[in-house]
């Protein structure tokens, strides 16, 4: 995706939770261009061992859902509904503006309703649950497409 930014100018990269399509890229950009990774505890333990090495400095742990600082942005990670260890959202504030993301995300809890309020930008993302939709009540032909 072009979006004018060169990778060595990435500050940080931060992670939701630990899925595959969520965490494969992590690691090799770590490396490459030596940028950061945040990521709560029990994240950090789940994905460890699927993104390669990483250098000391550039594993960044933060307490679940405490807010943190990366240069002039407070970072709030909050907790998401989705199956896995501790999976989070984050907002992004700065002055008087505020970004905000959840993805895979079944419903929108109270946590994630509370935690969006007020934002300039909310990317939301949905996730699509095979099982779900073979079990659940769907047409057959929504089931057949899968
Ligand atoms: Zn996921």
């Amino acid at each position: 995706m072009e979006i004018g930014v060169k990778p060595n100018e990435i500050k940080a990269i931060l992670i939701t939770h630990e899925h595959d399509d969520h965490i494969k890229a992590a690691g090799i950009l770590s490396r490459r261009f030596n940028i950061p990774i945040y990521a709560n505890s029990d994240t950090w333990s789940a994905m460890e061992s699927q993104i390669g090495e990483v250098k000391e400095e550039n594993i960044k742990v933060f307490s679940n859902y405490e807010p943190f600082e990366i240069g002039d942005i407070t970072v709030i990670p909050f907790k998401i509904p989705h199956d896995a260890s501790s999976p989070c959202g984050y907002s992004f504030a700065e002055k008087n503006k505020k970004i905000s993301i959840a993805t895979d995300i079944g419903h929108a809890s109270k946590e994630v309703k509370d935690n969006i309020k007020d934002s300039d930008l909310i990317l939301l993302e949905s996730n699509h649950d095979v099982e779900m939709l073979k079990v659940g009540p769907y047409p057959y032909y929504l089931k057949e497409e899968y």
